[in-house]
């Protein structure tokens, strides 16, 4: 199957979708793709009381002229111009009839996301163990969790919003442990009082977990139970104490999903594709747009999705109030790198034995013997599992330091049949033997 489109978006969370639907006015055949099997990224799930604001972006998503390609993954570029899907277990319940979409394309814009950061502890891998953004979704997916003890622990506003999320749905909160000390966060509190949006949302959350012992300056450093979690033991200011607990939610904060602007040689810099005023990349007629540029929540997303799908579109006249509100948004992502800085004493976390690559089962006690993500992986495998390095890459890249400087398709697991047909990651696929300078380069 082949499609040409004079817009691609790929992932339609709130960047997605507002660029999709900014580009469909302009009447071009406008096409919008996600390995989810409905619109709305990581935060308007279904299953979830949408926000007006979500209503309003769907229902304009709805009546928009924009061709939907729900549960396919984008996982190689062969060619500029050109990039390669595969239908994911999401859109086809029988692996057998995967199948795969090559997808041509006049202006692309790169909505890809963010995931959350998880770094490793003695017992980090026990069940019940999860992300705090992770177990929110399932919740929102279904799973029960009434009466449960929750430790919600980590970084960022997102704890918050699980919290009370959690406690919405009648679980017991038994602490929310910020790693971030109050001397950090004060001040980000002040920088708020100019949004007061923000303030009113950081206030309605704090009401919706009153009574839940907030402790800034503290983490956990060991989860323990016979085979499921049983109990967290927390530090803070030098003492350890154990709380027992059926779930412990703990995420450190988002880091951006980069995959496939690596794979297409996008420019980035300190751990974020750049781009100009209109959102577009290094690379002529690649746009980004939402948590790829920079953290800022789900506001600046739907700002910068709208000036890329303007602009994609030749627009950009129709953009100048949307790149003020970005200026301030922008603003909002600088102060939430400062405040939820990851305190350095959180690489000692974990032991020897701790697993890192959790895929492929990679222990701390042996990549502490390596020197780089590349030299670990060809010697220990590390990264080279189902996950491909999604969860470990930012884990070691801030315990040990090792940047991710080159991306090998394909960028999500593909299946045999697939990769055969489209010749990804074989020894024709000019992107799996050109670094991204030389891809850079040659595009
Ligand atoms: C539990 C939770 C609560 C949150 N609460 C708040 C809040 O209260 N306020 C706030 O401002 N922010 C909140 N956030 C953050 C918010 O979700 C993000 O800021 C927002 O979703 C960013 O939108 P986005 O479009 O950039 O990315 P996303 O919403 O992450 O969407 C990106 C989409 O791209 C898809 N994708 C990525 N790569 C590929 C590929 N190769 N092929 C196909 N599809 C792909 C992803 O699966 C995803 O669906 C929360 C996040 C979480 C997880």
């Amino acid at each position: 199957m082949n499609e040409h489109f004079h817009v691609l978006v790929i992932g339609a969370g709130p960047a997605g979708i507002s660029a999709a639907v900014r580009a469909a006015e302009s009447g071009g055949h406008v096409g919008l793709l996600d390995d989810n099997p409905a619109a709305g990224g990581q935060i308007w799930r279904k299953g979830a009381s949408l926000p007006k604001t979500a209503r309003m972006w769907l229902a304009r998503l709805n009546a928009a002229s924009v061709e939907r390609l729900h549960g396919w993954h984008v996982f190689g570029s062969p060619t500029s111009g050109v990039l390669f899907a595969e239908r994911t277990g999401l859109a086809s319940p029988a692996a057998e009839q995967a199948d795969f979409i090559e997808l041509n394309y006049d202006k692309l814009i790169l909505a890809t996301g963010a995931r959350e950061r998880f770094l490793p502890f003695p017992g980090w891998t026990l069940p019940n163990v999860m992300g705090a953004g992770g177990l929110d979704a399932m919740v929102r997916g279904g799973l029960r969790i009434k009466g449960k003890r929750i430790v919600v622990a980590g970084t960022g506003p997102l704890l918050l919003a699980v919290a009370a999320h959690l406690a919405h749905r009648g679980t017991q909160i038994l602490a929310i442990c910020e790693q971030a000390p109050l001397s950090r966060l004060r001040p980000f509190a002040m920088r708020l009082l100019t949004q007061p949006g923000k303030v009113a949302q950081g206030i309605g959350l704090r009401i919706a977990t009153r009574g839940t012992h907030f402790y800034t300056g503290c983490w956990p450093v060991a989860a323990t139970g016979r085979g499921r979690l049983e109990s967290v033991t927390l530090q803070r200011r030098g003492k350890q104490w154990e709380l027992p607990c059926d779930y412990l939610a703990c995420g450190y904060h988002l880091v951006p999903n980069l995959e496939l602007p690596r794979l297409l040689g996008c420019g980035i810099h300190e751990g974020f594709v750049t781009t100009d005023k209109w959102q577009q990349t290094s690379i002529p007629g690649v746009l980004c747009a939402g948590e790829p540029t920079g953290i800022g929540g789900v506001e600046l997303a739907i700002v910068e999705g709208q000036i890329a799908g303007l602009a994609a579109t030749g627009r950009v006249e129709k953009a100048d109030d949307l790149i003020q509100k970005r200026t301030r948004g922008q603003r909002f992502v600088r102060a939430l790198r400062e405040a939820f800085e990851l305190d350095p004493r959180l690489r000692a976390l974990p032991s020897a034995e701790t697993l890192v690559c959790r895929c492929e089962d990679v222990p701390f006690g042996v990549l502490r013997d390596y020197t780089s993500a590349r030299d670990a992986k060809l010697h220990t495998r590390c990264g080279m599992g189902a996950c491909q390095g999604r969860i470990c890459g930012a884990a070691t890249e801030f315990v040990f330091g090792w940047a991710m400087d080159s991306m090998r398709p394909p960028i999500l697991p593909a299946s045999l049949s697939t990769l055969a047909a489209t010749g990804v990651g074989g020894a024709h696929d000019p992107s799996n033997t050109t670094s991204n300078q030389n891809r850079r380069d040659t595009l």
